[in-house]
């Protein structure tokens, strides 16, 4: 058997090419509502042969880039670094995590290559390819798709033969599977990566028309993956929830407002669901880090913090690095967990709520932790190990199917 390891972990070469997709938000509701409604219907075929669809725990903070990140190292995130979006660096400033070098583990991918495996990324948002590219595993963006060429000049949406959609469209996420499929053929890639967008599950619930549209769309680049030979995996990063008040409009509590309120000076609030694309969620999401650079004032803060309607906890920032596997020099002094309804905001007037209207839908906490893995193939050994998270996606891929 040829092998070979990354972060410890051992994975099988694969004798046919994997598709390991990250289904970006697709929480469990959506998925189950879409197979009891037959809106996918070759998906339902592959766990109708022996297929798997598990619940899986995802990395929290439940956002994007750390659970991507959690993916493609199969490790988490105190071991790969990547606890956010987004993170306050030593001089206090707020950087979008992009850069490889925020990775204190390799990639599954990168490893995968280096033993000779051709292996490729395909994201759909581009602020997830320079990660990605790690090791010097090509990637490439849905998103920027028109921008970017094959060695031999082409360039990517003539390999698919047509225009990328836009960022804020719902055909981004089923395109990424398209150019990930045209690319893999190209480069003759063997282990590939397509990590897809969240747009469609910020905007509407499972059942919703646009919802069904993408999930009848993506059922067919499932099949289209199948019917090309590959081994077909996927593993959402998070669930999405409804996160509005009775009347509509955002559940939101605003923590620099409250800490301000108690006489907390020296606190800064860091929302890890910030990144470049916050029209669908204005930035809010149900985990914030605060940081305080005055110490004497961690227990006013923690006792305002916890005593706003709709937050669960408020850890110390070790306290939740041990509880919930984060790099504790990359979190808050302060991890403030909201509940199921309920986001976190800075303060009232950092965020533009014009855009979100009465649909906002978002994710971060603990209440979006339960997430599909979905293997399209026969296991093995038949069931999936306990205590199963979605950065076993790569495991159960490359060392369970058959
Ligand atoms: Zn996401």
């Amino acid at each position: 058997m040829r092998a070979f390891v990354a972060n410890d972990r051992v994975y099988r070469v694969p004798e046919r090419a994997v598709l390991a997709i990250c289904a970006d938000g697709w929480d469990p509701d959506y998925v189950d509502d879409a197979l009891e409604r037959r809106l996918m219907p070759r998906l339902a075929e592959s766990l109708d042969i022996g297929g798997i669809y598990a619940m899986a725990q995802a990395q929290v903070p439940t956002f994007t880039n750390p659970n991507n990140v959690a993916i493609v190292t199969g490790v988490s995130a105190a071991r790969n670094g990547v606890a956010g979006n987004q993170y306050r660096d030593d001089a206090g400033v707020e950087v979008q995590v992009t850069d490889p070098r925020f990775l204190r583990a390799e990639t599954i991918h990168a490893a995968a290559q280096a033993a000779g495996v051709p292996a490729l990324c395909v994201t759909a948002k581009d602020k997830l390819r320079r990660l990605l590219a790690y090791g010097g595993v090509p990637s490439f963006s849905a998103e920027r798709a028109h921008e970017q060429q094959l060695p031999d000049g082409r360039v990517l949406t003539d390999l698919v033969g047509a225009p990328n959609p836009g960022i804020y469209e719902w055909e981004l996420s089923p395109y990424t599977v398209d150019l990930a499929l045209a690319l893999a053929r190209e480069l003759g890639s063997r282990l590939i990566y397509a990590s897809l967008t969240d747009f469609v599950q910020h905007k509407v619930a499972p059942g919703q028309e646009l919802s069904d549209r993408f999930y009848r769309a993506m059922d067919r680049r499932i099949g289209a993956a199948l019917d090309a030979g590959y081994v077909v995996g996927l593993a959402a990063d998070h669930g999405m929830r409804a996160k509005t008040l009775p009347d509509g409009r955002p559940n939101v509590r605003y923590l620099d407002d409250a800490l301000l309120a108690a006489g907390v000076a020296s606190a800064q609030t860091i929302l890890p669901i910030t990144d470049p694309y916050v029209v669908h969620h204005a930035a809010l999401g149900s985990l914030a880090w605060v940081y305080l650079d005055d110490r004497a004032e961690r227990d006013v803060a923690r006792d305002a913090l916890a005593a706003l309607h709709g937050v669960e906890a408020v850890l110390d920032g070790d306290v939740a690095a041990d509880t919930y596997e984060l790099p504790a020099d990359r979190i808050g002094d302060l991890v403030v967990l909201a509940d199921g309804d309920t986001v976190l905001g800075k303060s009232a007037a950092e965020h533009d709520l014009s855009a979100v209207g009465t649909t906002l839908r978002s994710h971060g906490g603990l209440h979006e932790r339960a997430v599909p893995l979905i293997v399209c193939a026969p296991l093995r050994d038949c069931a999936p190990p306990a205590d199963l998270r979605n950065r076993d996606l790569h495991d159960l891929l490359l060392n369970h199917t058959t």
